[in-house]
């Protein structure tokens, strides 16, 4: 039988300088402390704070494929402060201080990503150069400087959010057409595949049994199920993310929604001479059809973007991966802002599922009477968010009452998504809304109110 392929996975898995030789399966029933489904990035941070924390645990991590097989080995490497659910449901969620905590321990969390990837010597190419974020239309613009304002009336500073001209933010980033843009210094560009790798390597390292080739097929309280045997352990944590509807129980829990991205072949020096991002800072722009993108430590764009259907009964195969015509609109669009690219190869194309609650709202949690634990629900933000998760799971599987177990999101309950085929068609057509809100406004030079009919079918 021949392995899988996992080098195509991503440009990131492609250049990780790694074999992605499976570790050896579970080989039979067994009996721990705590067990966690899924080996990306939420599952490694949970077992390695938690073993950090007491390393008398007995931790198994149990991974379907190889570690680093989901969105956390093949996603935009924004190591971001961003956080999902919006403001004013923090607040009514918590408080208005609540909320700024919130915020505050995602500020924290984009620095210890960093910190933690020093001590363990994992070379994840992480660099803190922040986020720019372009406006390019009169309506973006607009949209700019309210959001930054915005931001300050609730108690964020300069140094958390400014405001750039054109001419400072054409420094930083000479794309096509910018007339100013917003930066933020809390984000750090990083190397997927080489973090969640690292890491799993790190995690095995500190004594954690991590398997991988192991499906989980059920989980239960205090037990789960995979094909070597059942599992027991007084606390089961959930750390699978676009792939949950796939588990018994968990068909409506988020949807699996997919991101794709391009990497163009490593850019002549000249051309970053002209282009920028010297410091590497994340880039996108006020587009209501999400892009994203990152100059590489080896020089290339990594850039990505939204656009890709949904699937009917939140379906998730490989060939999904990739959509030659969201992959041709990605190419199209990183033209677009950098004209000098034109003639440029793009040597990679490839995708992934994220989770997207029906609320929006990721959220991490452990009930203390079933011992089932679960952190996700990230929508397109859980590089950084993960590692909060895994702090915040390791308190409370500890028992520990601390600043993390008491933010907003801890314990959070999301609807769940609508049946099918309402499922299908609400997210199908929310796609289309976006791009139509996004040829609107560039036509009218109007904001476009189609996007708030989508988010009000959401209900933000
Ligand atoms: C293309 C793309 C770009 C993105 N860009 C960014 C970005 O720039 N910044 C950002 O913050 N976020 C981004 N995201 C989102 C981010 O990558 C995810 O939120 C994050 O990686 C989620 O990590 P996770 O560990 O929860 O899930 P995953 O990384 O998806 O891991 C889940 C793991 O569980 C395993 N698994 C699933 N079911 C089972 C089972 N039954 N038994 C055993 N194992 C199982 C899977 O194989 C997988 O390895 C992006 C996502 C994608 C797809």
């Amino acid at each position: 039988m021949s392995l899988p392929d996992y080098r195509s996975l991503s440009l990131w898995h492609d250049t990780a300088d790694d074999t992605f030789v499976a570790r050896p399966a579970l080989p039979g029933p067994a009996s721990y402390d705590v067990v966690v489904v899924g080996a990306g990035l939420t599952g490694l941070w949970t077992a390695y704070y938690l073993r950090r924390a007491d390393p008398a645990l007995r931790i198994a991590v149990l991974e379907a494929e190889v570690a680093g097989f989901g969105a956390s080995g093949r996603n935009g490497g924004w190591c971001s402060a961003l956080f999902p659910t919006g403001w004013d449901k923090l607040v009514k969620a918590s408080s208005a201080d609540g909320a700024l905590r919130m915020h505050r321990a995602m500020q924290e969390t984009v620095r210890e990503v960093g910190r933690v990837a020093d001590a363990e010597g994992i070379d994840a190419h992480y660099q803190r150069g922040g986020t720019v974020t372009l406006a390019r239309t009169a309506v973006q613009l607009q949209r700019l400087r309210a959001g930054v304002a915005e931001a300050h009336a609730r108690g964020f500073t300069e140094d958390d959010e400014r405001l750039l001209d054109a001419d400072e933010a054409s420094t930083m980033l000479a794309a096509d057409g910018v007339l100013g843009a917003a930066y933020t210094p809390h984000c750090a560009a990083i190397h997927p595949s080489r973090l969640a790798r690292g890491l799993a390597e790190a995690v095995r390292r500190h004594g954690v049994a991590l398997h991988e080739s192991t499906p989980v097929t059920r989980i239960e309280p205090g037990a789960l199920v995979t094909a070597a045997g059942t599992v027991r352990a007084r606390h089961v944590i959930r750390a699978t993310e676009g792939y949950t509807p796939q588990l018994p129980g968990e068909h409506r829990t988020v949807m699996p929604v997919y991101s794709l991205m391009i990497a163009t072949e490593p850019l002549p020096d000249a051309v970053w001479e002209h282009i920028g991002l010297a410091a590497r800072p994340t880039f996108g722009d006020l587009r209501h059809m999400i892009i994203y993108g990152q100059r590489t430590a080896d020089g290339r764009f990594a850039f990505g973007g939204r656009g890709a259907p949904y699937h009917l009964g939140s379906s998730i195969r490989p060939a999904y991966d990739r959509v030659p015509a969201v992959h041709a609109a990605l190419r199209r669009t990183l033209a677009e802002l950098f004209p000098v690219l034109a003639d440029f190869k793009v040597t990679h194309a490839w995708g992934g599922p994220l989770g997207i609650p029906r609320d929006w709202c990721a959220s991490v949690g452990l009930d203390p009477a079933t011992g089932l634990g679960w952190a996700g629900g990230y929508v397109g933000d859980g590089v950084a968010t993960t590692n909060l998760a895994g702090r915040t799971l390791a308190d409370l599987v500890l028992g520990q009452d601390t600043p993390l177990t008491r933010l907003p999101w801890v314990g959070h309950r999301s609807p769940r998504w609508e049946t099918e085929p309402l499922r299908w068609l609400g997210a199908n057509a929310g796609l289309q809304l976006m791009s139509f809100a996004d040829r609107q406004e560039s036509r009218t030079g109007r904001p476009s109110r189609a996007a708030d009919l989508f988010g009000r079918f959401l209900g933000h």
